[in-house]
């Protein structure tokens, strides 16, 4: 485990046990036993579960969404902080069903409500069953039937808050307003000028793409007053961007957005809660420092950073304190999904047995071979050298025709057998030349795109045998036919590395590896590049006794289900197949049998996975 860093990313609830597995512990049990990975793994395959698999624990999402609370509350407390939080989760971080439902449920006891980014989340949050005091926040473009669902959710007893985005959404909201003859719920997103660190800059600052500047917020008052609209004025939104690497960014932030509010109340308008969006962060290396993938604080510091700040600005501006939101869905969710991918095969880089060499063999072969005799002690670069420059030349002589296939072969095992001696006393430099290539049974595009995409680190490590020492370095092919579909940044200790240590494959046993941290934004983001579909969700809850039940499941999809997504009508591709053989049939080209072979394979395949269907797996 030292390995991978899991002493820093692993939080109590990812441990290694004595037989060297990965282990999740139930933060509810602390003392209770924590359950195998590979042991869940085992047992899903049994009930015909087989990897890949995205991994929810409930009691990972419970936890974290019981620490953002009890920070709050806590830093309220400690502050002397006369106003409650109240946190809403941004449906666009994870809209599933089961996560929502689930956050909805554990949110209860804390009056936590929902963000809707969009008229599809909107439709869901009012599809929920949210208490009497958690608030609705919408954001983002809103057409009119937007406003007119989000107006009419009142009389559903939502406390729905219209985020006022722009000036012309307030002539929607007006208008709306006006046919219903109903009074909204406002609130208005400013402009933060301060510019925050980290891979979200972009949405921070005035250049950003969301909310007011001071001068339409002007504008936007004038306006609401001279409508009548500014008693609706009840919240004040601003947004830092996701995973916000430092904690003096939110302090400056939260200070900017006090000023607002200060500003805006003494303007007239009636706020009495103020949001500061999303921004917490995921310790994704557990390295707590300000980089792209950790971040320099914790849950407790960011709530408490944000609460001292408030409570200051607003004493001496004297104003009451508002009620806090924050729109928290990374921290709420990453650490609650763990994708668990099998590996199907290796591509290795150098090979134990001695190959043979033949009297009338090309003399670069021999060259080659004697290469071994200087591998050890003071040479060992010569060697190398050496070896990649025999090897290169046998190919260009192969290029042109001075070498045969079977030679070439030969000449190319006698470098494998070199590298596999030549890796044992291998240098920092050197290293790119022995990393293999094990292919795993899963699609970057569809299950980690944020990895393709943003260059996200995931912790991503073997999920088994950790008690013995790892003998090669790998990256991780998915299964795609692109050449991006590959990881080759890797979490080791403090570190960040090209490789990852693995170990040999062994046939028919299992070796799984497993990306933590994917509860954030990944399922939705994936796409079905190859047409690889989603992976199986399985929700578990853990027993503290190392076993496990499984709360819900939501199959794969078949690949009937993957061609409907592109526009094919399965029946119709199965009516395509059949017509074609038959035809074939009738000019006796194949023979009946054939056209049953082939029928059932075709209608086999639609309703099977769009993984590979062998979990064992082979080196090659
Ligand atoms: N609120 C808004 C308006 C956002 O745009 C986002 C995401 O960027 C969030 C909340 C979620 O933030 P986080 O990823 O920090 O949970």
């Amino acid at each position: 485990g030292e390995t991978y860093g899991l002493h820093n990313w692993g939080d109590d609830l990812v441990t290694v046990d004595a037989t060297g597995a990965v282990c999740l512990g139930d933060p509810t049990f602390p003392d209770g036993q924590p359950t195998p990975l590979p042991k869940i793994m085992a047992d899903l395959s049994d009930r015909g579960i087989v990897a890949p698999v995205l991994l929810r624990v409930d009691a990972f999402l419970d936890r974290a969404l019981a620490q953002l609370n009890t920070a709050f509350a806590e830093a309220c407390t400690a502050t002397r902080y006369q106003g409650v939080y109240r946190g809403v989760f941004p449906i666009k971080v994870n809209q599933q069903a089961e996560v929502i439902k689930q956050l909805v449920r554990s949110g209860r006891r804390f009056n936590y409500g929902l963000e809707a980014g969009s008229k599809p989340e909107l439709l869901i949050a009012l599809a929920q069953d949210l208490p009497s005091d958690a608030l609705l926040i919408c954001n983002g473009f809103k057409d009119e039937d937007f406003i007119r669902l989000a107006i009419l959710s009142r009389h559903l007893g939502h406390n729905t808050v219209i985020v006022i985005e722009s000036l012309d959404e307030f002539d929607i909201i007006q208008r709306v307003s006006a046919d219903l003859n109903r009074r909204p719920l406002l609130g208005v997103r400013v402009k933060l000028t301060e510019r925050v660190t980290g891979k979200w800059q972009e949405s921070s600052g005035d250049r950003s793409t969301f909310g007011l500047s001071a001068f339409e917020l002007m504008a936007l008052i004038t306006r609401m007053k001279n409508s009548d609209f500014l008693d609706c004025l009840v919240l004040q939104h601003s947004h830092l961007g996701s995973q916000v690497p430092d904690i003096i960014d939110v302090r400056r932030a939260t200070t900017e957005a006090c000023r607002f509010y200060t500003e805006l109340t003494n303007l007239g308008a009636p706020l009495t809660h103020i949001d500061l969006g999303g921004g917490l962060g995921v310790d994704y290396t557990g390295a707590r420092r300000a980089d792209d993938n950790s971040v320099n604080y914790s849950v407790d510091e960011y709530c408490y950073n944000i609460v001292e700040t408030l409570r200051y600005a607003l004493d001496e501006a004297e104003i009451p304190h508002p009620t806090i939101v924050t729109e928290s869905g990374r921290f709420v969710v990453a650490q609650s999904s763990i994708f668990v991918f099998n590996v199907l095969g290796a591509t290795l880089y150098d090979a134990g047995e001695k190959p043979d060499l033949y009297p009338e063999d090309h003399h670069l072969l021999a060259d080659l071979m004697a290469v071994e005799h200087y591998i050890d002690g003071a040479r060992h670069q010569e060697a190398l050298n050496d070896a990649v420059y025999y090897r290169d030349e046998m190919r260009a002589l192969f290029r042109r025709g001075q070498l045969n296939l079977d030679q070439l072969s030969r000449g190319e095992q006698i470098f494998l057998y070199l590298s596999a001696r030549l890796k044992l006393r291998d240098t920092e430099e050197n290293a790119a030349f022995f990393i293999d290539h094990y292919h795993g049974n899963f699609s970057l595009f569809q299950s980690l795109p944020d990895v393709w995409a943003i260059d996200q680190l995931h912790p991503i490590l073997p999920l088994q045998r950790l008690n013995e020492a790892p003998t090669r370095h790998a990256i991780i092919n998915d299964i795609t036919c692109d050449s991006d579909g590959k990881i080759d940044r890797f979490i080791l200790g403090e570190d960040i590395a090209s490789a990852l240590p693995v170990h040999d494959l062994v046939d028919d046993q299992p070796y799984y590896v497993g990306a933590f941290f994917v509860g954030a934004y990944q399922e939705t983001l994936g796409d079905l590049h190859n047409l690889f579909g989603d992976a199986n969700v399985i929700t578990i809850s853990l027993d503290g006794a190392g076993g496990f039940s499984i709360v819900n499941e939501t199959e794969a999809d078949s690949i009937a289900e993957v061609l409907s997504y592109v526009e094919y009508d399965p029946r119709d591709c199965l009516d395509a197949v059949r017509q074609k053989i038959e035809r074939a049939v009738v000019a006796g080209l194949v023979e009946a049998e054939t056209r049953r072979l082939m029928i059932s394979a075709y209608k086999k395949a639609l309703n099977g996975s769009t993984y590979f269907e062998q979990p064992a797996p082979r080196q090659a």
